[in-house]
């Protein structure tokens, strides 16, 4: 094994730190884009790109995070993610800017301090309903996956030894077939200083097993849809009308339900953006600024009968357990892409060479030469690397259905762990997609945003530049699925056969503070003073940026977020949207309803679904729901 030849200089791999708990799909994803695990009995302390944790970090960490490094949470979300400190940051919100715009998350109090309040308005809302009690909903604060959780008409019934929220239940929820259901929108914070937002486009549909009864409050398996419950009712396998077997779709296949029924999805997209927008409102000014940090939120999103969406919960640590094909194409391009938006550049995997600097004067032992595209780089066979031993090669858990993962107590974390029966919702070719997008290296340059048309006449015109991630090839699910999983496997054990990342000659020196002045965090443009003004991408694979969505969000996001702005443009929007609908109530009256879904279209514009606006669904999307 060469040790510092300079003949045999080498890109190093990037090195990837899981703690423990941390789900299994983000090791096999990163081994296969050729990162290296971290191991601390051989590498150096701070030796490493991502650190990966489900719970939360030290102070110390963001503290101490270097220049090359990223963390996958934030601080201080906790202000969003527990249900009681979400419920009281709304309010707030409702207070400043007024109940109509923050009218999307149901009317909720915290218990015991509120219980005064909430028998007040469960009195008003009684009177109301001539004397018949509405339906509540109690969910202790820090608690995931439908634990604890109860409906409730009488006050009678509420019970509680813990602290909890008892919200407005949303008693006409959508129903597909009878079947309730609710959507996981996975949200990507890369930045709050300035807040930059991407929403993944592909997403879950989870549904209940039973269907849906007002008179049968009790029955979980019908008003709760979360998977950790509904995988253990007895529907569960079962073929349900029109949602199949299994509980989940993904949110291609409901778009395309949503189309099949004539329904504007476009403008419940934009809806929903609306509500991740201002709900990261409420904590984005309290969030210190700490560089190198990016965190993936799970939405719960339940929408109503008139197609109203409504905010339920958002999750710290959203399950990324694969139980499903369906589990198994979101999560792994969630997971593909999100690696993308952690914007690696190749000084990234030159981490060392600050204190190399320092200590070895000698030729660099690093390549210069630019490997792979895009942010996946290449371990060069002959490495200055050491193999890692014991790592067992034969240890590939990936995408194996049966698999159980091993999942921490963090909230949504460890959720969904068990192995699943059967279920046969869409499941696309996407993962093929994205192995063949990458290693072809297509994906590799994407331009910054301009906002101003004017200024930018080609993106107003361009087809996106990512291919839509919904397939025909919808229609050979489990075959599809199954050639995913093995091709997965495949290059997942070649990706493990890669030499690990050993530094025996720089053993005992340590690494530079990013708070040391000569060791700027360059790579990152959005901590950069020198290159503020770049514009974060419009679109990284399937994450699309919803905020900034204009010029002013832009120009009121640059420093510490100007909230008032930022809530007056999407104002301006939802009037916007308002406006267009009411256009095409009146275009429906005088029979021509696709012509309005048009107009709506062009009303928004280019705000739709982040700055670039996808193919329509009708365009791409020509099987039928059922396949
Ligand atoms: P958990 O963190 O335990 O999953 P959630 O708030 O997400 O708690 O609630 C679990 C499920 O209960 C949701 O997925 C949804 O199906 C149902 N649910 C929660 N709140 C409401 C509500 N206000 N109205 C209707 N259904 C709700």
């Amino acid at each position: 094994m060469a040790s510092g030849d300079a003949s045999e200089v080498v890109e190093k791999p990037l090195v990837f730190r899981l703690h423990e708990g941390a789900p299994e799909v983000v090791r096999e994803v990163l081994l296969e884009r050729g990162w290296v695990e971290y191991d601390e009995q051989e590498q150096e302390e701070g030796d490493w790109n991502l650190y990966w944790r489900s719970s939360t970090f030290r102070s110390c960490d963001f503290d101490n995070i270097l220049p090359w490094q990223r963390l996958n949470h934030h601080p201080k979300t906790m202000g969003i993610t527990r249900k009681d400190n979400l419920a009281r940051n709304l309010k707030r919100m409702k207070g400043i800017f007024g109940p109509s715009l923050y009218d999307f998350s149901p009317i909720a109090f915290i218990l015991p301090n509120d219980y005064t309040k909430f028998v007040a308005e469960y009195t008003k809302d009684r009177y109301a309903n001539g004397g018949k009690p509405g339906y509540w909903i109690c969910k202790p604060v820090d608690l995931s996956r439908g634990r604890g959780i109860f409906i409730f008409e009488d006050i009678q019934d509420l019970a509680y030894d813990s602290p909890v929220i008892v919200q407005k239940y949303i008693s006409n929820p959508l129903l597909i077939s009878g079947y309730k259901l609710d959507l996981r929108i996975y949200v990507c914070v890369s930045s709050f200083h300035p807040l930059t937002v991407y929403m993944y486009q592909e997403g879950l549909v989870r549904f209940a097993t039973e269907k849906y009864k007002l008179t049968s409050l009790n029955n979980l398996l019908a008003h709760l849809t979360n998977t950790s419950i509904n995988k253990f009712g007895p529907a569960y396998t079962m073929d349900k009308e029109r949602v199949g077997p299994g509980c989940k779709w993904t949110m291609s296949k409901f778009r395309c339900f949503l189309h099949s029924q004539n329904i504007d999805e476009i403008l419940l997209w934009q809806r929903i953006n609306n509500i991740v927008t201002l709900t990261l409102l409420t904590i984005a000014p309290s969030i210190p600024p700490t560089p190198n940090c990016i965190e993936l939120f799970g939405f719960d999103i339940l929408i109503d009968d008139n197609f109203k969406p409504w905010l339920l919960e958002v999750n710290y640590s959203p399950a990324l357990s694969l139980d499903c094909p369906t589990d198994v194409t979101v999560k792994t391009g969630l997971l593909y892409d999100l690696v993308d938006l952690l914007n690696y550049k190749k000084m990234d995997s030159e981490r060392q060479s600050g204190y190399l600097k320092q200590w070895y004067k000698g030729p660099r032992y690093l390549s210069t030469q630019s490997l792979g595209s895009g942010n996946a780089l290449v371990v060069h066979p002959k490495a200055m690397y050491k193999p890692k031993e014991h790592i067992d090669l034969t240890h590939n858990k990936s995408f194996s259905h049966s698999s159980v993962y091993k999942q921490n107590s963090n909230k949504e974390a460890h959720s969904e762990s068990i192995a699943t029966k059967g279920c046969s919702t869409s499941c696309d070719s996407r993962t093929q997609m994205y192995a063949y997008n990458r290693e072809d290296g297509t994906e590799a340059s994407r331009p910054n945003i301009c906002w101003d048309t004017k200024k930018c006449p080609v993106l107003s015109k361009e087809p996106a530049q990512v291919q839509w991630a919904i397939s025909t090839t919808n229609k050979k699910t489990s075959a599809v699925s199954t050639q995913a999983v093995s091709q997965n496997k495949e290059r997942l054990g070649a990706a493990r056969k890669r030499p690990s990342l050993k530094q025996s000659s720089l053993g005992h020196c340590k690494l530079p503070s990013i708070h040391i002045q000569r060791y700027k965090p360059a790579s990152f443009p959005w901590n950069s003073k020198a290159n503020e003004n770049i514009r974060p991408q419009s679109r990284v694979g399937d994450f699309i940026l919803t905020f900034p969505f204009n010029e002013a969000t832009y120009k009121a996001s640059r420093s510490t977020i100007n909230v008032k702005i930022a809530v007056q443009e999407v104002q301006k929007l939802i009037k916007r949207l308002v406006s267009s609908e009411l256009h095409k109530v009146k275009r429906r009256k005088a029979g021509s309803f696709s012509d309005s879904i048009c107009s709506s279209k062009e009303c928004v514009g280019p705000l739709l679904w982040g700055p670039k606006d996808p193919p329509l669904l009708s365009d791409c999307c020509s099987h039928t729901i059922n396949d």
